[in-house]
């Protein structure tokens, strides 16, 4: 049976949406407050933020991670920058730009209100970081700097070196630290939620595993918030921390929540390269990296040859034999086009023979001119006549080095190769999902009282992110949207009493975790969970990867079926299920992306159409660009999983306020 999905969006003006809203919406007084128990999952930059917002805000929090501290969690790998409408560059920014920009990025496939919301709130995510003392990079002058990141014509990313996620979750930390010092947030760390309890279809509670010991406990509250993050570990190889999963998400959905847009998926086009059979982790290479990096590959196929065999290197191709695809196919935005159109850029040119690794999977990203260009000015304000070209090189990559030198350190560390002297190395990978659980207006799910957070929401992104727009939607959904919205759904929850562990909802819940670990502890097979990963991840790749087709969607679906059937056959799990097992932690996470797996074939398959990281092979313009279908697919598909056929059901996108036009960044 179809479920009504209701956005909840409130009337009025895209513009004043929010405001009026707000300043209507329902309250908890603060007596009331200091009664009622939030359960958030996650302490990233949405679940620390939120937890943090709330606990201040006098609700009660218990707080959950798998990690063994809240700062562990992914969002400290984030490098690039958060975005933000404050326009310190006067280069023509607004919110109704940022919002503009994200919908067009998203390929108009999010929801308008949302992320004009979401471009309302970034300038108050700025200030709040900076008054919790975030060293975000500075101009001369004292003001905070900016740079560009890709599908925009202005500089809104915030950024502090290539560290930003990192200096962002430290700030959220401190907050929450001090709640947890306060005891408004009772920390559980090394816990891991896998079973949401529902009690009369409300989100009563959750079922945790003590990682430390095994054992499964339960926890109740009013309602429960996730923030678990998102789930491109399904392709196995992705740029995501090793541990970021989609169990919590996918439990969630298995008590009735919703899988929205699962197959919308972001390539990065500028990660290091795969190097061998047994890698297990993707690097990224900052998209702020394509600021000053110019992309290229060979324009001759033997030249690509020649380098591939390791007869020529980058630095023997004449700059007219060089082929800066971005800039010739898309003088508008050139190295700076959003991801999605950079990374199917990146492999029309491998598959085009051009590739410059031994594999053919790689193109290069240049930072000789910038050099030369900054070294120029360097020596210009020095006063320095006739500066040398060894000169300008040395003044220049000091400055390069200001700006990316973590990154450039990391990359030599990895690849052996020192890119201020030969380009970089780069080719797509899986970095982020714009899929995640459907939310309406509140963050609020199908299922009353669960909300969902950050990238583990779909909401914001539609088919395609804008580079630095995670963070800032991580934060805004923490710190400035959830501390409201929830009130609409607790200001009901005022005369419940404390919810009891007791109710029989929880042994069910508990019950039905405990059958489940057994059951992988039981089978006692041959092959391990990883090599069951690195399978999956494979036919993710192959089938629902950078470019899909209904063929090969259909038999990715099979394929991942009879590879569940073995899975639950022939899986080895060692060690104890009461017992400190991470090997059990990974099968009980592999199982659950061997069923998110099968839906997001099913999805891609469903859309028949392409847009913004969704590119099918079928439906693409005379010039290989995506071509979307309108009329039949402007809407947003929410999954609820079945074993045997999972079902779509649909909330249509309105959109008032931005025409829909085919994107372009020519
Ligand atoms: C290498 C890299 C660089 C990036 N750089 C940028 C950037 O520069 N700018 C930008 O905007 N975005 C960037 N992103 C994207 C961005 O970092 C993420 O989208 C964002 O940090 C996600 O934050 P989150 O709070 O939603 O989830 P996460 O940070 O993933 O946190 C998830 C939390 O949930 C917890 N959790 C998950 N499941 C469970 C469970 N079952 N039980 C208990 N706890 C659980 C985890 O322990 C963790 O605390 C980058 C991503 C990558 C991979």
């Amino acid at each position: 049976m179809s479920i009504v999905l209701d956005s909840k969006v409130p009337k009025g003006d895209l513009a004043s949406k929010w405001t009026d809203y707000r300043s209507t919406m329902n309250l908890v007084a603060p007596n009331n407050k200091r009664r009622i128990e939030i359960i958030v999952v996650g302490t990233g930059l949405a679940g620390a933020s939120a937890a943090a917002t709330l606990g201040e805000l006098g609700y009660k929090v218990k707080c959950f991670t798998f990690h063994d501290s809240p700062r562990r969690a992914h969002s400290i790998a984030a490098q690039g920058g958060i975005n933000a409408a404050k326009n310190y560059q006067n280069d023509g920014d607004s919110v109704y730009r940022l919002f503009y920009d994200t919908i067009k990025g998203g390929d108009y496939r999010s929801r308008e209100a949302n992320v004009h919301r979401l471009a309302e709130v970034s300038r108050n995510i700025i200030d709040q970081c900076v008054a919790q003392g975030v060293p975000f990079a500075r101009e001369y002058g004292g003001l905070l700097a900016n740079r560009s990141f890709g599908g925009v014509q202005v500089s809104r990313t915030f950024y502090a070196k290539g560290q930003t996620g990192q200096q962002l979750l430290l700030g959220a930390y401190q907050a929450l630290s001090r709640q947890i010092s306060k005891g408004s947030v009772e920390m559980y760390n090394r816990h891991e939620m896998l079973d949401l309890v529902k009690i009369d279809g409300k989100a009563r509670g959750i079922i945790a595993r003590n990682l430390l010991n095994g054992k499964l406990e339960r926890f109740a509250a009013h309602c429960v918030v996730l923030a678990t993050g998102g789930y491109g570990n399904v392709f196995y190889l992705s740029t995501n921390a090793m541990g970021s999963n989609t169990t919590a998400a996918w439990r969630a959905v298995k008590r009735g929540a919703l899988m929205a847009n699962p197959c919308f998926t972001q390539i990065h086009p500028t990660c290091i390269p795969v190097s061998g059979e047994y890698q297990s982790k993707l690097t990224l290479m900052s998209e702020s990296l394509r600021n000053d990096g110019r992309v290229w590959v060979p324009a001759k196929l033997e030249d690509a040859k020649a380098i591939r065999k390791g007869e020529k290197t980058a630095l023997d191709i004449p700059e007219a034999d060089r082929d800066y695809y971005l800039e010739r196919r898309y003088p508008a935005f050139g190295n700076l086009v959003p991801r999605d159109v950079a990374s199917r850029a990146a492999k029309v040119a491998c598959d085009e023979g051009k590739g410059v690794n031994p594999t053919g999977l790689a193109v290069y990203l240049d930072f000789a001119d910038a050099i030369k260009r900054y070294g120029s000015s360097e020596a210009h304000s020095l006063g320095l006549e006739n500066a040398s070209e060894q000169k300008i090189i040395e003044l220049g990559t000091k400055i390069v080095e200001k700006k990316y030198g973590n990154l450039f350190q990391m990359y030599e560390k990895i690849t052996g190769e020192n890119p201020y002297k030969m380009p970089m190395k780069i080719f797509p990978a899986v970095h982020y999902t714009m899929g995640g659980i459907w939310v309406d207006y509140n963050l609020e799910t199908n299922v009353p009282g669960l909300f969902a957070l950050g990238e583990a929401n779909f909401s914001d992104h539609g088919a395609n992110r804008l580079g630095a727009s995670a963070l800032m939607q991580g934060l805004a959904d923490g710190y400035f949207v959830i501390p409201y919205t929830i009130g609409q759904f607790l200001s009901n929850e005022i005369r419940t009493p404390s919810i009891s562990t007791e109710d029989p909802a929880f042994d069910e819940a508990e019950s039905n975790v405990a059958s489940h670990l057994e059951k992988l502890m039981n089978i006692k097979g041959n092959q391990s969970v990883e090599s069951f990963h690195r399978r999956l991840g494979k036919i993710m790749w192959e089938y629902c990867g950078m470019s899909r087709n209904a063929e090969g969607l259909k038999k990715g679906r099979q394929m991942i079926r009879e590879l569940r059937e073995e899975f639950y056959r022939d899986v080895f799990v060692p060690g104890e299920m009461n017992e400190y097992n991470p090997e059990l932690e990974k099968a009980s996470r592999v199982a659950d992306f061997l069923e998110l797996g099968e839906v997001m074939m099913m999805d891609a398959l469903d859309r028949a159409e392409s847009c913004g990281g969704h590119f099918r092979e079928e439906y693409s313009t005379t010039e290989g660009e995506a071509q979307r279908n309108d009329k039949d697919f402007t809407y947003v598909a929410a999954w609820s999983w079945d074993e045997t056929e999972p079902q779509m059901h649909r909330e249509d996108l309105e959109f008032k306020n931005v025409e829909l036009k085919t994107r372009s960044y020519k």
